[in-house]
């Protein structure tokens, strides 16, 4: 039997102590600890990675700091495009949904393609249509409403930029706030799942990362298990998560070696700014950046959790 591991983030970016408050600190920390015991929960009762990291992202799209599922951001038109994927590293069996609104979880929509509609990927309302057919929760658009997801989108909804840093014009502020998770469970198998509402502002039904496997989302029991967030266009350039399970598997770089180079040194020199969660086959994790900060934790089977922000 292995010992379980599961590691989350939600979302890179500029986050500075100096512009952060105790009380918001305070809570993104509970969103994240929330999210841990949610996959911990499974994996210590034996369950499977793949329903811990599906646990443990549902837990941060239900929690409205997160910007995905509750919190997902504002598209160009004022309504809430979200994207999701989720991969299972045993079989390499995957599912992606781009472009949907409504669904409470978008990653749990994300499995059911993967386990039920015998494709990988679906798209907008047809897959809509499809999680209602599955009798998957919706909720109308007011539960998506957040005041400060409004505001940043009334900051820029004027102008033809669409905003990675989210709150940049009045606080300095930049971040990205998709979140994943990777889990190892007692069988051996890795999974992983990210879920986001994309970019502030976005338009022509822009689509990031996250829900492109091999992109934002990647497992394979043969390498790991990878959760991207960041500047999506550059993680798809680059093909990241994809691009570290090679560098494992036919180069034999170790976790750690194959996380440095693609965010460290691969993505700065591209000007991709962002970062990932990876965790291998025997447990290793790897929290790693090139922004000042990422909300990101882990817990180890009998060892205390880590949670952290800033660099
Ligand atoms: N990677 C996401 C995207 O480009 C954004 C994020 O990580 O917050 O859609």
């Amino acid at each position: 039997m292995n010992k379980h591991a599961i590691a989350i983030h939600g979302g890179a970016g500029t986050i500075l102590r100096a512009l952060m408050t105790p009380e918001k600190e305070a809570q993104y920390k509970t969103g994240l600890q929330n999210a841990l015991i949610a996959g911990n929960e499974i994996l210590s009762a034996g369950g499977s990675s793949l329903d811990a990291v599906e646990a443990a992202v549902m837990s941060m799209e239900n929690f409205p700091l997160f910007n995905a599922g509750k919190g997902a951001v504002f598209t160009n038109k004022g309504t809430h495009e979200m994207d999701a994927s989720i991969m299972e590293g045993k079989n390499l069996e995957a599912g992606a949904v781009s472009g949907i609104s409504n669904v409470q979880n978008p990653v749990h929509l994300a499995k059911i393609i993967m386990q039920k509609s015998g494709h990988v990927f679906l798209q907008g309302s047809d897959a809509e249509l499809f999680a209602k057919t599955m009798n998957l929760p919706f909720q109308n658009n007011e539960y998506f409403f957040t005041a400060e997801r409004f505001k940043q989108w009334q900051d820029v909804k004027d102008s033809d930029t669409y905003q990675l840093d989210h709150t940049v014009l009045e606080t300095g502020e930049k971040k990205f706030g998709t979140v994943g998770a990777v889990a190892l469970d007692i069988h051996g198998n890795l999974a992983a799942a990210t879920s986001t509402g994309g970019m502030t502002n976005k338009r022509f039904g822009r689509v990031g990362d996250s829900p492109i496997i091999g992109a934002g989302t990647y497992a394979n029991n043969n390498s790991c298990a990878i959760s991207c967030t960041g500047h999506g266009e550059y993680f798809m350039r680059a093909v990241v998560a994809y691009d570290i399970s090679c560098l494992m598997e036919y180069k034999g770089y170790t976790l750690k070696q194959a996380c440095n180079y693609v965010v460290k040194d691969k993505l700065v020199k591209m000007g991709g700014e962002g970062g990932l969660i990876g965790l291998d086959a025997s447990g290793n994790i790897e929290l790693c950046f090139n922004s000042d900060g990422m909300y990101r934790g882990y817990l180890k089977q009998g060892e205390d959790p880590f949670i952290g922000i800033y660099e």
